[in-house]
């Protein structure tokens, strides 16, 4: 039986094994998929061989200590200085990013923006700008303080905190900080977001499993939204294909996640 996990601090919390396990069993593959909490991100690269493991997740706060446990990085995830997704080739560490390209697969679902404002300037925000941008999007970040905003400046993204903030017209407004995760604040002040919000044609926020202050916000205006959920199954569609080497469609294992996730519900 083939070995995967989710590396993370906390990790308690993550419906990967569900999707995960969920995938493999509908798709009659002898694997397990589990959680380890990591608490030094400097350990994965150990951790992940001790376990002998075939390929594993990354979760905050070691996206950043993937990319640098990873004999060779691929594709998206060399621009974001990120990897969320790790397979084991030849006795050697590959390294991928799908909260990326998951972003983009759910958020394709609701049409094509021209133009973006992402809030927050963390992890998440690196990537879901680098590919928004490489989709064509014109994308400005918006922060509430600077220092996270210089490697958006270095990469040629336009930035602003609060205070220098210049209000123009966005189509697609994204939330990709942690406001409104555990507390009910919203990712800007109100009076800057509300205008913002009124002329979108979507709000998207990247956490799930509840309708956020800035979510509700955008409703309060009419405007359409969507939570993180799809990013998050979408990331695990394309971490499954890589850990199965493309073996499976990405429509029979987007089913088969999607129904493990709707089953725990129940
Ligand atoms: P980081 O810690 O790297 O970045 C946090 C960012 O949010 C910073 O820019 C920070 O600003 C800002 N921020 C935090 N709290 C507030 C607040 N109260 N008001 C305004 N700005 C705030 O986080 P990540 O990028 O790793 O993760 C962000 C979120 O994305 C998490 O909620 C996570 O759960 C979610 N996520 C969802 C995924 C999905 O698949 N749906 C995948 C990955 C992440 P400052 O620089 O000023 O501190």
């Amino acid at each position: 039986m083939k070995l995967f996990a989710i590396f993370g601090n906390p990790v308690a919390h993550s419906i990967s094994p569900l999707m995960h396990n969920g995938a493999f069993t509908t798709l009659g593959i002898d694997a397990c998929y589990t959680r380890w909490l990591l608490e030094e991100g400097e350990r994965l690269k150990a951790t992940f061989f001790k376990l002998g493991l075939e390929g594993a997740n990354v979760t905050v706060p070691h996206k950043e200590a993937a990319f640098r446990a990873a004999d060779k990085v691929e594709g998206i995830a060399r621009q974001i200085g990120a990897v969320n997704t790790l397979v084991r080739r030849d006795g050697r560490l590959i390294g991928h990013n799908t909260d990326a390209p998951g972003f983009y697969r759910a958020l394709s679902s609701r049409g094509t923006f021209d133009s973006a404002l992402v809030i927050g300037a963390g992890g998440t925000a690196k990537a879901l700008a680098t590919v928004l941008r490489s989709e064509g999007v014109d994308v400005t970040v918006l922060n509430r303080s600077e220092g996270r905003l210089a490697w958006f400046e270095a990469n040629g993204f336009t930035t602003a905190t609060w205070e220098t903030f210049a209000p123009q017209e966005w189509p697609l407004i994204v939330n990709t900080t942690s406001a409104g995760l555990k507390d009910a604040a919203l990712p800007a002040p109100g009076e800057l977001l509300a205008p913002l919000l009124a002329r979108a044609q979507l709000a998207f926020d990247v956490i799930y499993g509840r309708s956020t202050p800035y979510l509700e916000l955008a409703k309060a205006h009419g405007v359409p939204t969507q939570d993180g959920l799809d990013m998050l199954l979408w990331q695990g569609v394309l971490a499954f294909e890589i850990f199965t080497d493309h073996r499976f469609g990405q429509n029979a294992i987007e089913a088969a996640m999607r129904l493990a996730v709707t089953q725990s519900r129940q």
